[in-house]
């Protein structure tokens, strides 16, 4: 497949859970609420795919599966996992808990931090409670977090909805709370990243679909986010719709007409399992080749991070052969929209970051 051995930059993902853990645990991390399973398309992919990884034969049954994970050890479960991937950079949100030192130890490649701005404003307010001048002070940690990191990322989705007000001051009738709701404070502060992430080259993630049952789903359609990206475009932003599922074609729908816009699939491919080239395949029908990107999303399990990158390697490149095979597309476009997508078109849209000198 065009896809075999090509170097994956995931470009959104998180830290992994080392500790040994039983079947509730470890299937409670298999899904986003209390009902994470074995039996499901993800359940059926790890015993397919991660069993052989960790020298078990495929399909073996779930117990045998956690009872051999647990010999080996969750560090060495996880390096070997990580490892496997083909992945060169890593940009790990940091935003719940994860750790880019502990996590380089883990992985080949390069490991650099997607800054959370809800979590910086919170420790900010945590540190030094509701006083005047605390927008100040959030502010200036954004942009001194910034200037280390290689993106932002947004949960606003997850904290009032993607329909969040458009503010270009704080409130300042009100003190902050511990844990930022007010969509006015939470449309300024996204509002602040788009201003720092225009100004250093950094692109703005926004969690959109599927999440943890704190979510109302249908406040994270990607299309909510229109008038943002109106007011976005051509201010020098790149915003990362992230995940996106089940609302990937709308996703797709606002990387086709908004030049700044790109997206990617993320935790949508391992939870898919075997369905992970439909959904590529439905992405495709309208985003722009050069708008999506690679990320796994991978969050406590090492096994989300393999199975992103070993079905998104299975999916792109069966939907590939498949487009040859019809003569849609020549081998030759093929391999340049797999490494577009595998990670050409981060390194475009990460570049002000990677490369700060402009050497690339
Ligand atoms: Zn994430």
């Amino acid at each position: 497949m065009l896809t075999d051995g090509v170097q994956l930059t995931d470009q959104h993902c998180h830290g992994v859970v080392t500790d040994t853990l039983d079947r509730p645990r470890f299937e409670r991390l298999l899904g986003e609420g209390a009902r994470g399973s074995f039996d499901s398309a993800i359940g059926l992919a790890v015993r397919r795919w991660c069993a052989p990884a960790l020298d078990l034969p495929a399909h073996v049954g779930a117990d045998v599966y956690l009872r051999h994970r647990a010999g080996l050890g969750g560090p060495e479960v996880a390096a070997r996992l990580l490892r496997a991937t083909g992945v060169t950079r890593w940009f790990l949100d940091t935003g719940i808990g994860g750790d880019t030192e502990n996590f380089a130890r883990l992985v080949n490649g390069t490991v650099r931090e997607i800054v959370r701005v809800e979590d910086v404003a919170e420790q900010v307010v945590a540190q030094v409670g509701p006083v005047s001048g605390v927008y100040d002070m959030i502010e200036a940690e954004l942009w001194a977090r910034a200037r280390n990191a290689v993106g932002l990322k947004t949960i606003v989705a997850y904290r009032c909805g993607l329909d969040f007000p458009l503010r270009d001051r704080p409130p300042t009738s009100f003190a902050p709370e511990r844990r930022l709701t007010d969509p006015h404070l939470l449309g300024w502060l996204v509002g602040l990243a788009a201003r720092i992430g225009a100004e250093l080259g950094l692109p703005l993630q926004f969690h959109t679909g599927f999440g943890d049952p704190d979510l109302r789903l249908h406040r994270s359609d990607p299309l909510l986010l229109t008038d943002f990206l109106r007011r976005t475009a051509g201010t020098g932003l790149s915003v990362l719709l992230l995940h996106c599922w089940p609302y990937h074609r709308h996703a797709a729908y606002l990387a086709h007409v908004f030049e700044h816009v790109h997206l990617d699939l993320g935790l949508t491919i391992p939870y898919v399992g075997h369905r992970a080239g439909a959904v590529l395949a439905e992405t495709l029908e309208l985003a722009p080749f050069r708008a999506l990107c690679y990320s796994s999303d991978g969050y406590g399990l090492p096994e989300l991070h393999y199975l992103g990158a070993l079905l998104w390697r299975r999916g792109l490149g069966a939907l590939v052969d498949e487009w040859i095979a019809a003569d849609a597309i020549t081998a030759a476009d093929a391999e340049s929209l797999v490494l577009a997508v595998a990670h050409g078109n981060a390194e475009r849209a990460y570049r002000a970051a990677l490369y700060p000198s402009g050497t690339d």
